[in-house]
């Protein structure tokens, strides 16, 4: 979501007392769970969200970190010290980063800088070892982020988060309990970073991966996500190859994303191999015809020499069948090669009208998708228990409707009509 009014560099007020002034202005989806709630949740929606003095220290890079403590009559080494207890010890509190002086914490905290992490209000751990995470937003908002571990042949485990970029999502995929619940705003860089270092926290281990396959639409919030995977790249020290961005299609982003020739994965979410089929999914479709999104799938190959990714969600009986199948591995090959396809078995949601597909149908997918030389994996299903599937355990707590913020919104639907595509 691409938010123009949300300046990835921000205007801070500092208290002139001070005389110190910055110089940088600066799905997967599944769970089984048992659930930790915190007692009495307070969820109301302040009318104003964060102060917006309040300065953020998370998602500054190590010079922008060394700045700050310029400017407040540091040396540039604690700086250094800063970046080393935010993105590494993860220290939450300006007042918990006992490695600074006690002056420099003060006049740190005077100068309305914090570090930027918001609390975890409630967590819950399938029986598989994922955890989904609810972090509660300084604005009350709650956002989901999961944590995903997998073991792979030689016995390590990879730790994969997949985060949110929005609160909620303005598109309403059919299937999607994110979709349902509504879309208030977009996500800012450091809230998107500290998802990755709550997953680190809570499993005491590194992330390896990171996909931005939360709540949201990445696409729609571009600016954000591109800050958000360099500081993930950079400080947190992720491998660009090791990031997947998925979209279910926005008009003009994806050679946007080109242009910046991340080494990283794009996952097209595809959900149908035709655009009558398409529409009734992924209504967001109407505004982006299937051609266009394929035609600019392959021009972001050949600019990239990156494989994408297509995401296909199978809804037994709705787009399942052999015949899709080949109509899917026949629009494949007509725009190109080198794809890949993800078969997302659907995990069910409450209320969704929409059901599993059973195993046999699945493997007939992969069967006659592989006969016709498309190389496709099916995503392992995690659990499926109650607020199991993306957005589900967010709808649970946040009751109240979503109300979008007009000034988040900025520019971030560029050629899309709401009005027919939600
Ligand atoms: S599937 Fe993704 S794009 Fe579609 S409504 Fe859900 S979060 Fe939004």
């Amino acid at each position: 979501m691409l938010a123009s009014s949300m300046a990835l560099i921000q205007q801070f007020s500092v208290p002139i007392a001070r005389g110190v002034r910055p110089s940088h202005r600066t799905c997967l989806r599944s769970c089984t769970m048992a659930v930790a709630p915190s007692s009495t949740p307070d969820l109301s929606i302040p009318s104003s969200t964060r102060d917006s003095s309040s300065q953020v220290l998370l998602g500054l890079s190590e010079k922008e970190l060394q700045q700050v403590a310029l400017d407040l009559g540091q040396q540039s080494y604690r700086g250094k010290q800063l970046h080393h207890l935010i993105y590494q010890r993860k220290v939450r509190e300006i007042q918990d980063l006992y490695q600074l002086p006690q002056a420099f914490r003060n006049d740190l905290q005077e100068a309305g800088w914090t570090v930027g992490r918001s609390p975890i209000f409630n967590t819950v751990t399938a029986a598989d070892g994922t955890i989904k995470l609810l972090l509660k937003l300084d604005d009350s908002r709650l956002i989901e982020t999961v944590g995903i571990p997998v073991e792979d042949d030689k016995g390590s485990v990879r730790l994969t988060a997949c985060v949110s970029s929005q609160v909620g999502c303005p598109l309403r995929c059919s299937f999607c309990a994110t979709g349902k619940g509504g879309f208030s705003r977009n996500l800012k860089r450091h809230e998107i970073v500290e998802q990755v270092l709550s997953i680190e926290e809570v499993f005491k281990q590194r992330v390896t991966n990171v996909v931005f396959m939360g709540m949201g639409e990445p696409m729609l919030n571009l600016k954000m996500v591109l800050a958000a995977h360099h500081c993930l790249n950079k400080d947190v020290q992720i491998g660009q190859r090791m990031i997947t961005i998925s979209t279910v299609g926005v008009p003009n982003t994806i050679k946007k994303l080109a242009s910046h020739k991340l080494q990283s994965t794009l996952a097209v979410s595809l959900h149908a191999p035709n655009q009558k089929l398409r529409e009734t999914i992924v209504p967001s479709a109407k505004s982006y015809p299937l051609d266009a999104l394929m035609s600019d799938c392959r021009e972001y190959f050949l600019e990239t020499s990156r494989r994408i990714s297509f995401e296909y969600a199978l809804l037994a009986g709705v787009n399942d069948s052999v015949d899709h199948a080949r109509e899917l591995a026949q629009l494949l090959h007509e725009w190109g090669h080198g794809y890949h396809v993800n078969l997302i078995p659907f995990n069910p949601i409450e209320g969704s009208e929409y059901r599993r597909p059973y195993k046999k149908a699945v493997q007939a997918f992969v069967s006659a998708l592989e006969s016709s030389k498309i190389t496709v994996s099916v995503r392992q299903t995690r659990g499926l228990d109650a607020n199991a599937a993306c957005g589900q355990l967010r709808n649970k707590y946040q009751k109240s409707p979503l109300v979008t913020d007009p000034e988040n919104m900025g520019s971030q639907l560029p050629n899309m009509d709401l009005a027919v595509t939600c």
